[in-house]
């Protein structure tokens, strides 16, 4: 058998979504499948229920505020990003999105998915922290704002607790960012990445080289790489690649990111 029996429900409101995912600790949220049905099939996770986001209206779409700033539903695909005229106000999103794996997982994968698996090998975790987002989680008792730099906890956890959910990713008006990664192969994993912003303060994001994405402030690209060794960064050692050169890709990607965030 391929899966875990498991059961299925298909909620028609956020409202309704959460009253299902408090009532059973078992029960997790599906968005895309493309991480939480290859981990069930791994039997590295066994939910007993699957409470379908898809049909939740309330949890798609990308919206354009007066000021620049995006609030993006988390059921939204990454092709829908690409595709969004609203996005194009942040360009390295779509930049970013069309980068991630191959035209099947960007048209089921979701933003809100990529960012409540807090995979490390993400491309978005160090891209929203360093844009500076803000993440909005509904639950039983009502809604909280996390900035992205705080939602990340550990691998596989974040800030969004049992009976809750991302409902909206808030992006800040901006364009002076940039992104740079080593990947595994055309369209693969990545192996170090790096998110950059010089909208206000220069921030670095580092992905791949800890747990959660480790942000690098500093006064200009020159700084950065001085940045990243002051962060004393022991990345995981694996078959892809070795701490010591994961530290050095960190360097390389970070200082290659800011140097396109401020256009030099
Ligand atoms: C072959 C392959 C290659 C890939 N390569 C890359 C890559 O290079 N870069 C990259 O970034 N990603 C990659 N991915 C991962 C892909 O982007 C996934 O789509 C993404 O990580 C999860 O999004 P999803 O919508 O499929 O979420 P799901 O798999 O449905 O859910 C993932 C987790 O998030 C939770 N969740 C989802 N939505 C919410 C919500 N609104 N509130 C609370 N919890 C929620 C679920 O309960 C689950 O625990 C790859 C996937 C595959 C299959």
């Amino acid at each position: 058998m391929l899966l875990r029996e498991v059961e299925y429900a298909k909620p028609s409101s956020v409202a309704e979504a959460l009253t299902m995912l408090e009532a059973n600790d078992g029960a997790r949220a599906l968005a895309g499948g493309q991480t939480l049905i290859n981990v069930m099939k791994a039997r590295a996770a066994s939910p007993d229920v699957l409470v379908d986001l898809n049909g939740l209206d309330e949890l798609k779409g990308i919206e354009l505020g007066a000021d620049g700033t995006l609030s993006i539903g988390p059921m939204t695909t990454y092709a829908e990003l690409i595709d969004s005229a609203e996005a194009r106000a942040r360009p390295i999103l779509a930049d970013v999105c069309s980068q991630i794996a191959d035209v099947q997982v960007r048209n089921r994968g979701t933003i809100g998915g990529n960012l409540c698996s807090s995979d490390p090998t993400n491309h978005l975790p160090p891209l929203m922290a360093a844009v500076g987002a803000e993440l909005t989680i509904t639950g039983p008792r009502g809604e909280r704002t996390v900035p992205a730099a705080d939602f990340f906890l550990g691998v596989y956890m974040t800030a969004v607790e049992q009976g809750e959910l991302l409902t909206r990713i808030s992006v800040p008006a901006g364009k002076r960012d940039g992104f740079a990664a080593v990947t595994l192969g055309v369209e693969g994993t990545c192996i170090v990445n790096a998110a950059a912003s010089a909208s206000g303060a220069l921030r670095v994001a580092l992905g791949c080289v800890d747990a959660v994405p480790v942000l690098i402030e500093a006064d200009s690209p020159d700084e950065v790489r001085e940045g990243v060794r002051a962060a004393r960064l022991r990345p995981p050692n694996d078959v892809h690649a070795s701490s010591e050169y994961r530290a050095h890709l960190a360097e390389v990607l970070a200082e290659r990111a800011a140097r396109q965030a401020v256009g030099a």
